[in-house]
């Protein structure tokens, strides 16, 4: 675990939100970035892992988030590795309040095809395959908490103009997640290990999907990160409050 102190502040409109509640100075999130450097996840069209990705992701929510007032804690730091269950051991001790598990997507393999990136061998989507999605596991003891932080993240990062992905309700293996809510983009997914075994109210988001030369353009922007980061602030402030 890992405990992130405050860099520098940020500019965006949102530091207009100053003025947390008292709560919110005792509130502590553990951010959970996907995947190791033995692991990496997916690979992007760029032929980047996307551990690489999630880690950076989550380096610049933690600075956000520390910003505005709230504890950050990390389940792993960049270049180490973590199993699933070491991160779920991590956030039973953590005394955090809320579990947040950062990814980036990939698509199945029918809509994929290979391509060459600057020497190394990667893969790209056939059809455009765009957008967010969020995970939530019935089996998390905090489920309903679990959704209405997933419903405050979804609507934020909506307001941002950003749209869900639907692929992974499509009924075919690997995929076939029951969809809640196709607006805000939030799937169940209960044998997801950080969330279903979690004891925090817990969610993992897609942030977008690196097979997608558009997409993964979208989610490398420092300016789409940082708003990002701020549309997630504003829905854990939200979810302070409740
Ligand atoms: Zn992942």
């Amino acid at each position: 675990m890992l405990s992130v102190t405050v860099k520098a502040c940020c500019v965006m409109a949102c530091c207009a939100m100053a003025a947390w509640s008292e709560k919110s100075k005792f509130f502590t999130v553990l951010l959970d970035p996907g995947h190791t450097p033995k692991m990496g996840g997916a690979t992007s069209v760029r032929g980047i892992k996307e551990v690489v990705y999630n880690d950076h992701l989550a380096a610049i929510l933690a600075d956000t988030l520390s910003a505005h007032g709230l504890r950050v804690l990390l389940t792993r730091r960049p270049g180490e590795d973590v199993s699933l269950e070491d991160r779920v051991a991590v956030s039973r001790n953590s005394q955090a309040q809320c579990f947040i598990a950062l990814h980036h997507d990939s698509a199945q393999p029918k809509y994929l095809e290979q391509i060459n990136s600057n020497g190394v061998e990667a893969f790209s989507t056939r059809i455009p395959i765009r957008g967010y999605s969020i995970f939530v596991s019935q089996k998390n003891v905090q489920y309903q908490k679990s959704l209405s932080l997933a419903q405050g993240i979804g609507r934020s990062v909506l307001s941002l103009g950003r749209k869900p992905t639907l692929h992974h309700a499509e009924p075919i293996p690997g995929e076939n997640r029951p969809l809640l809510d196709s607006t805000l983009g939030i799937y169940r997914f209960d044998d997801l290990v950080v969330l279903a075994k979690n004891l925090l109210p817990a969610i993992l988001i897609e942030y977008g999907v690196l097979v997608d030369r558009t997409d993964e353009e979208y989610v490398s922007d420092s300016g789409n990160q940082a708003r990002f980061a701020h549309a997630i602030c504003g829905a854990i402030e939200e979810f302070v409050k409740k």
